[in-house]
């Protein structure tokens, strides 16, 4: 065999070469909505690439984006790895300070900013010093002091794309940690490309050229599941919903764009259903043949609310650590006649491993558990699209002296290899698709005169998934109610990371180490 490099060049020219027609739609903030092909993008990524060079942008650095699921971003995910740099894709939904710390920690050199999140970018611009600032106009001019993204595709040569080594760097994502700082996960060629490859596996997210894609995951979110370049690959038609991803304007893009699969966070998919549920007459779907959902775990009514509209949900797991997919739950034909009760069990099980992705799981003691579906241990994982290390060699007890990653999820395991996620190790809510560190909350809430301990659990909603609930024990003789203490967190929280409710105890169960004992807290108070 030739021993080709596998890199996400050989994605870009398949697009190029074999898929050139095949449409990719962008709706924008205006809700326009702006025809294009991969043809198209990939012959605008060569130009885009030679802009980049001619900006000095080399191989190996890392240029960041501010995006949407748009065309552009597209072209940059083509146009980027291709010419050996780095795409870095930042999440406008973290805090500036984050921002601040994840450019700076990347060392990314361009920026390229949609004019929509221009107001984002200035809350962390002066902290770091871009080599260039790119805008992504849609109305006007790029603003004083930045390159407008057009004129610099439309003035360049383009570029041919040079040999790569599968093992290189093509893509990095940022992802929050249990305390203190994101920790930056880096994507190389070889992994991008077998991860794609294995999405588009029939049982697994099966992407095939009859697709039309609609990608409700953000871009910036662990490459959008990696479905950009699963549909490159197989010459999907992509439609890129841009900024508005509430319930009706995405019933109204699967419907009008004849959407054949879809992805998301499960918010995004109840307020879809409750649409639905309200008005059933009101959107054709009849194309849609599945709602791809993970990122937290989907509650069995939403299986039931969809098949009563005639809609298939695919429960998927995934992290940004493993490229993200790391298990998709299909029901297997041995239960086809099993009946509704059981199939809906089974679908609300994380799923079984992809293709070349292997786990295992260990109790506290560090034995693997027996796959018995009764045994709990913590779920390890390993295989070419999961990462060895963190940037810059952080957050190394996640890596275990053999080589898994320790990804935090407490797992029973079936005899099959099905997973179901009991229990989480790492002290963070998921709320609405992102993350709130519930350590940082804690030590906040204990920074207030009057705490003495404070423990953050998650709490099951229906809404966002989950929300965080304060378990607060006040010093003795003090007293603190619990909007005081919410105005104490909001001085260095965002609203939607303020916990909706407090509970007053007299002091947190503790276990034999010291730590708060969250299985108990989240026993008593989670499911009031
Ligand atoms: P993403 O949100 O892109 O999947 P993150 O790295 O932000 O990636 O989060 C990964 C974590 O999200 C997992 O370790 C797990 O705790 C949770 N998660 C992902 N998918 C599911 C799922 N289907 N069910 C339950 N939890 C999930």
């Amino acid at each position: 065999m030739t021993g080709d490099q596998l890199t996400v060049t050989s994605i870009v020219e398949r697009a190029e070469k074999f898929h050139a027609d095949r449409e990719v739609v962008s709706r924008r903030s205006s809700g326009v909505t702006d025809r294009t092909t991969y043809g198209a993008c990939a012959r605008r990524a060569r130009r885009l690439a030679g802009a980049l060079s001619d900006l000095g942008v080399n191989e190996g650095d890392r240029v960041a984006t501010l995006l949407w699921n748009q065309s552009e971003h597209l072209e940059l995910y083509f146009a980027v790895p291709a010419m050996g740099a780095v795409i870095h894709t930042l999440n406008p939904r973290l805090f500036p300070d984050e921002l601040a710390f994840i450019v700076e920690d990347a060392e990314d050199s361009v920026i390229v900013v949609d004019e929509t999140l221009l107001e984002v970018f200035e809350t962390f611009r002066s902290t770091y010093d871009f080599t260039h600032i790119i805008v992504v106009t849609h109305t006007g001019r790029a603003p004083a002091g930045t390159l407008d993204y057009e004129s610099l595709v439309a003035g360049a040569e383009a570029a041919d794309w040079p040999a790569l080594d599968e093992n290189s760097a093509a893509a990095m994502c940022y992802t929050s940690g249990t305390t203190g700082r994101p920790k930056g996960v880096v994507y190389s060629h070889r992994a991008l490309v077998l991860h794609s490859l294995v999405a588009a596996l029939p049982d697994q997210l099966a992407v095939s050229a009859r697709d039309t894609v609609l990608p409700v995951v953000p871009m910036f979110h662990a490459n959008a599941w990696g479905l950009p370049y699963a549909a490159a690959l197989a010459g999907a038609r992509l439609v890129l919903p841009g900024p508005r991803v509430d319930a009706e304007s995405v019933l109204d893009l699967c419907s009008y764009e004849q959407v054949t699969m879809t992805a998301g966070v499960p918010t995004v998919w109840m307020a879809m259903l409750a649409a639905l549920d309200n008005e059933p007459e009101r959107w054709q779907l009849t194309e849609l043949d599945r709602l791809i959902v993970g990122g937290s775990a989907v509650p069995r009514a939403m299986f039931e609310g969809f098949d009563r509209h005639g809609l298939t949900v695919v429960q998927a797991w995934g992290m940004t650590e493993t490229a993200p997919l790391g298990a998709v739950c299909r029901l297997p034909s041995r239960l086809d006649q099993s009946n509704a009760d059981e199939q809906y069990n089974y679908r609300a099980r994380q799923g079984t491993a992809t293709p070349l992705f292997h786990i295992r799981a260990r109790d506290e003691d560090g034995n693997t558990i027996a796959w018995d579906d009764a045994a709990m241990g913590e779920l390890e994982v390993r295989g070419p699209w999961v990462a060895t290390g963190y940037h810059a060699g952080r957050g190394a007890d996640s890596f275990t002296a053999d080589g898994w990653f320790k990804t935090g999820d407490v797992v029973r395991i079936d005899p099959h290899g099905c997973i179901r996620i009991c229990d989480r190790s790492k002290d963070l809510v998921k709320s609405g698709g992102e993350w709130i560190s519930s350590v940082d909350l804690e030590n906040k809430l204990m920074s207030h005169p009057a705490v003495s301990q404070a423990a953050v659990i998650a709490v099951p909603d229906n809404r966002w998934g989950e929300r965080p609930l304060a378990v607060v024990a006040r010093r003795p003789g003090t007293e603190v109610s619990a909007d005081e203490l919410r105005a104490h967190l909001a001085q260095e929280f965002a609203k939607w990371q303020l916990p909706d409710r407090f509970e007053f105890v007299d002091a947190i169960p503790c276990t034999a180490t010291g730590k708060f004992k969250k299985t108990d807290l989240r026993t008593q108070f989670a499911t009031v």
